[in-house]
């Protein structure tokens, strides 16, 4: 189970913390936790402030009453808890001033940056495992860079499974085998370390990310198979669109691998992507649950090699993007031109996110992002090439992106473009590759929100009144 920072912000949450592992007494647990809210970003924020003394001062001095404030709450006046807990922070706290120091000096290599941004976690989850103690747990306190082996790609490195899984097998496997079901681990979220002992980070929010590699690892060397993650959100689970847009979302409730990697690619921000690519070898399930309704039992979303292939997954949007055209009669059945075209954008570092060239070959439209639109556009009409062959245009559009199975179905296209008929919506360009999960529509900015509530209304509606209203 994976708490983030919002599981841990006062009393009430650990207490909450408590009541799950209640929920879960049966089971055997290694609880993985991120930093506390906001920390990490004053890690940083004090990293690339380093020439302003006062300002390294003061978010230590920060640092430090943000988790003071916490273990007094949670913990009794003159326990041992409690003293532990707060010398564990002061200890942390003058090693991060030591390393700022060595910035300072050495500059902010990006061992420096990763070795200071994980001290959020190191805080947070001894003092979970702390907590956990004084109400009567066992727990022990493991910091993860003693078990994930990355690679050197610091702020985001990979896993190297084979090293992890070794050290997983001869540092918790004992421990797991050795001990009761009440046992509980309290692994750091975010970090761990190179082969050469620095440590390394997984990228933001990547404390899931960690729970997933910790399952993964233990699946591959340990005898028990029966292995679950859990991600505890303030949110139900996956919503099949951001609730910005559409207030009455509706929950996904199963999904499968691929489609779960599909909709966390658009920025869905409750998934990290690469969790999925840790779990899907072994098909070990991935719940995403509310962390303030830890007892509910239909409400979440189970990411699996199962999927209802009646629910539409998600549907996502670029709001602001522009499409350009490169069109020419005469370039029909000439090979190159797209690779001319794509060229162009890659040398100017343009990433491209749809592409759709009709079998005639007439013309082909592409979006880029709004950030990057001037610049494609005078690339593209500069180059001698396309200013002599080619025709282009181009306009401000939005795209909205829907994913699932069940799009690759006649009757859900059917059902799309009837809905967007009724209030004329016109779609400009659109785009689906070969069994590809998503169908990716370009349409008017203006359109927007009512193209993806027509949308959701006609796709999602149905699976929540025959899922949800018998249950509730
Ligand atoms: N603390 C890290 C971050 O804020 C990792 C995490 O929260 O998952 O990015
Ligand atoms: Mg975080």
């Amino acid at each position: 189970m994976k708490f983030g920072g919002s599981c841990l912000v006062d009393e009430k949450a650990f207490s909450k913390i408590l009541d799950i592992t209640n929920l879960y007494k049966n089971d055997q647990k290694i609880y993985v936790a991120s930093a506390f809210n906001g920390i990490t970003d004053l890690l940083l924020n004090t990293a690339s402030n380093l020439k302003d003394s006062k300002k390294i001062i003061d978010n230590l001095a920060l640092i430090e009453k943000k988790h003071f404030d916490v273990i007094e709450q949670i913990f009794d006046e003159n326990s041992s808890q409690l003293e532990r807990s707060k010398n564990w922070v002061e200890k942390q706290l003058s090693e991060l001033e030591d390393a700022f120091e060595d910035m300072k000096e050495f500059g902010p290599e990006p061992y420096y940056i990763d070795y200071v941004s994980g001290f959020g976690e190191i805080i947070s989850t001894y003092i979970l495992s702390e907590y956990l103690r004084s109400n009567g747990f066992d727990s022990v306190y493991i910091p993860a860079n003693k078990l994930i082996i990355t690679n050197d790609n610091y702020n985001n490195a990979y896993p190297l499974y084979k090293l992890t899984n070794a050290r997983m097998k001869n540092k918790i496997l004992p421990l797991l085998e050795g001990f009761d079901k009440n046992f509980i681990f309290c692994i750091t979220g975010f970090i761990g370390r190179n082969k050469m002992g620095y440590t390394t980070t997984l990228g933001r929010g990547g404390s899931d990310y960690t729970a997933t590699i910790i399952a993964h690892s233990l699946y591959e060397v340990g005898t028990v198979k029966d292995i679950k993650v859990i991600l505890w959100k303030d949110v139900d689970g996956l919503l099949a669109i951001n609730p910005k847009y559409v207030a009455d979302a509706s929950l996904i409730r199963s999904l499968d691998y691929r489609e779960a990697k599909e909709i966390a690619n658009f920025g869905v921000k409750v998934l990290h992507p690469k969790c999925l690519e840790a779990l899907e070898q072994n098909q070990i399930p991935l719940e995403i649950r509310n962390f303030d309704n830890p007892v509910e039992n239909i409400n979440f979303t189970r990411i699996s090699d199962k999927t209802d292939k009646e629910q539409i997954k998600g549907i996502s949007t670029i709001e602001e993007a522009t499409i350009i055209n490169v069109s020419s009669g005469s370039m029909v059945d000439v090979p190159g031109v797209l690779g001319k075209i794509f060229k162009v954008m890659g040398k100017n570092k343009i990433s491209v996110s749809l592409v759709s060239q009709s079998a005639s070959e007439v013309s082909t439209s592409l979006v880029v992002n709004q950030e990057d639109a001037d610049k494609a556009i005078n690339a593209l009409t500069n180059s001698k090439y396309f200013k002599e062959f080619f025709e282009i245009e181009y306009e401000k559009v939005a795209i909205i992106n829907i994913t699932g199975l069940k799009i690759l179905e006649n009757k859900t296209k059917s059902q799309i473009f009837s809905a967007l008929d009724k209030k004329n919506i016109h779609v400009k360009a659109l785009s689906q590759s070969y069994e590809e999960l998503n169908l990716s529509l370009v349409i008017d900015k203006e359109n927007l929100i009512e193209a993806i509530n027509l949308i959701h209304n006609e796709l999602c509606e149905d699976f929540e009144s025959i899922k949800c209203k018998d249950n509730n």
